[in-house]
């Protein structure tokens, strides 16, 4: 299996709304179904280039997935109609359509075929089966109501999402902490950080972008992380 990287996310982009996800990976990479259902469309497809689009029973979960950006949405033979299973081989990553670079784009739809109806796939994502079989490792992104450690691990969540940044009034009580940091490592929860500033932040430059890495990488240390080899800034 080759290794895929987080490209668009969910979200507003370029002024319209990119309604999926995208993976980056190397053209050719395979990539398999997020969970079992009917192929519903594929082939050439309106800014995919060419696309699969599953439709999965409720037995399953139901909702729809469509995979876009491949070079041959039909290379593993699927058609029309055809019934796949979780984790099947679906197609290869490509770079077909609009698209800037090799990547799958995927889309969830919850009930049927509704392009106006798209969630976050990476929300979606939580319950789907992996193609080893291997376990899925469920996060949890929160910010303020902290439910401590014990109650996070014993939901079934094996790490957390937390800010680094200090967020201030408009967002009040997302910093992590070295306390809270400490209440998860007692109780097995990773940490995953991450910085969440606002927009007028990114016009002020590379000297703001160098002081706000230098501040999360403070935070880091004092709630007891590892300081990352630096790059140069
Ligand atoms: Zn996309």
């Amino acid at each position: 299996m080759g290794s895929f990287r987080f490209g668009s996310g969910f979200g507003p982009r370029d002024g319209g709304f990119h309604a999926g996800q995208d993976f980056e990976a190397a053209d050719g990479t395979p990539f398999y179904a997020c969970a079992g259902g009917t192929v519903l469309y594929i082939g050439e497809a309106q800014g995919y280039g060419q696309w699969i689009v599953i439709d999965h029973p409720a037995s399953v979960g139901g909702g729809v997935t469509e995979y876009g950006h491949m070079w041959h949405a039909g290379a593993t033979g699927l058609q029309v109609g055809d019934r796949v299973d979780g984790g099947q081989l679906l197609g290869y990553v490509g770079s077909n359509g609009q698209s800037s670079g090799p990547h799958l784009h995927l889309s969830v739809m919850p009930h049927g075929y509704a392009p106006q109806a798209k969630l976050d796939p990476m929300t979606w994502l939580a319950s789907a089966i992996y193609p080893d079989g291997g376990p899925m490792i469920r996060g949890l992104d929160f910010a303020g109501g902290r439910p401590g450690a014990a109650a996070i691990r014993a939901a079934g969540f094996g790490f957390v999402v937390r800010y680094l940044s200090h967020g201030g009034p408009s967002l009040p009580g997302k910093q992590l902490l070295p306390e809270e940091a400490e209440d998860y490592r007692a109780h097995g929860v990773e940490i995953v950080s991450n910085w969440e500033s606002w927009g007028d932040r990114m016009r002020e430059g590379r000297a703001a972008g160098r002081e706000d890495a230098q501040a999360a990488l403070a935070q880091v240390l004092a709630c007891g992380g590892r300081p990352q080899k630096a790059g140069k800034n």
